[in-house]
């Protein structure tokens, strides 16, 4: 068996084009303005330098503005509460864009819980993760919500499917987890500590890799026409899972790259989108 590619490049480039239909709409009802995508980068590190740039530049791809407010390596908790209470204050930006990791000397959570609900279009404050795991609407956190709906554009069954996800951040795992739950899978996470995680992952149907270590879930480890799910990305194109080693076993894979990545900066993008939607509506 030669497993399906779960194209997530070219799935994001075909919604980029409806994307990029809505902006234009939105911008004739209201005068020529269109959504605004905020992106915060607190410190220097280029990771998340590159990809703040790439989210940008996906916004304007669409016809979209973002604004990207950058703050110094010694930025306090206190100032950056007060940077994200501006925007959600700004009924010009529709979409807040915290970059994590923030330097250690910030309470992320804290950052993050301050994002209003409606322009938490990255899905990652704590009262959008519990509507969402309630199947409440609420904007996903855009990894998992964007692996989501890559397997509903393949039409990859989840009911009664036997997930193992492994990892349990809360940007990734955790919320994969519920999003997986809610499309009726039985699911397992994993983590550090987990015992024996090759038998776990040995008699999954769905694998998501989420775990931040090159090549980490071995190929031997996947059973015969499991659909993996990769979403770590390390130098050198290489994921989380040794994909090498299962692209004649599965039954799909996402690649690295052009899998999991572009299908987040799509889905934030989309959910920015969908909140200007929201608030032109009233
Ligand atoms: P993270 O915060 O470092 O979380 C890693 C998770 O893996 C933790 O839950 C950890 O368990 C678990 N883990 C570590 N060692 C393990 C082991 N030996 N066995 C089982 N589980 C283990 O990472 P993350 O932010 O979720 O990111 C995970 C991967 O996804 C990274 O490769 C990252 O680059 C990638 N990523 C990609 C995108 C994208 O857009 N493509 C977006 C975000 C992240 P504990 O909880 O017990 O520590």
């Amino acid at each position: 068996m030669t497993a399906r590619v779960l194209d997530g490049k070219a799935l994001a480039a075909a919604a980029e084009g409806e994307l990029a239909t809505r902006v234009a709409a939105l911008a004739a009802r209201n005068g020529g303005r269109v959504p605004i995508l905020a992106t915060i980068l607190v410190g220097d590190d280029p990771a998340s330098a590159t990809y703040v740039r790439m989210k940008g530049n996906a916004c304007r791809r669409v016809g979209m503005d973002s604004r990207a407010i950058e703050m110094p390596a010694t930025t306090t908790t206190e100032e950056l509460l007060a940077c994200i209470d501006e925007l959600n204050a700004n009924p010009d930006v529709h979409g807040i864009l915290l970059q994590h990791p923030v330097p250690a000397q910030i309470d992320e959570r804290a950052c993050f819980d301050r994002i209003a609900l409606a322009k938490d279009v990255d899905g990652v404050t704590t009262a959008g993760y519990g509507r969402m795991a309630m199947d409440e609407p609420a904007w996903g956190s855009a990894t998992p919500a964007g692996i989501m709906r890559l397997l509903a554009h393949y039409e990859i069954p989840l009911a009664g499917r036997l997930a193992v996800v492994v990892g349990r951040s809360p940007i990734l795992g955790k919320p994969m987890a519920a999003m997986l739950l809610n499309a009726d899978a039985t699911v397992v996470v994993c983590h550090s500590k987990t015992r024996d995680l090759p038998t776990l992952v040995r008699q999954a149907d769905i694998v998501v890799g989420a775990v931040g270590k090159p090549a980490f879930i071995r190929g031997e480890w996947i059973k015969d026409g499991a659909v993996v799910v990769d979403a770590g990305y390390h130098p050198g194109g290489v994921g989380d899972v040794e994909l090498d080693a299962i692209v004649e076993r599965a039954s799909a894979y996402t690649p690295v790259p052009g899998g999991v990545g572009p299908m987040t900066i799509n889905t934030l993008i989309w959910q920015t989108v969908a909140a200007a939607e929201a608030a032109a509506a009233g």
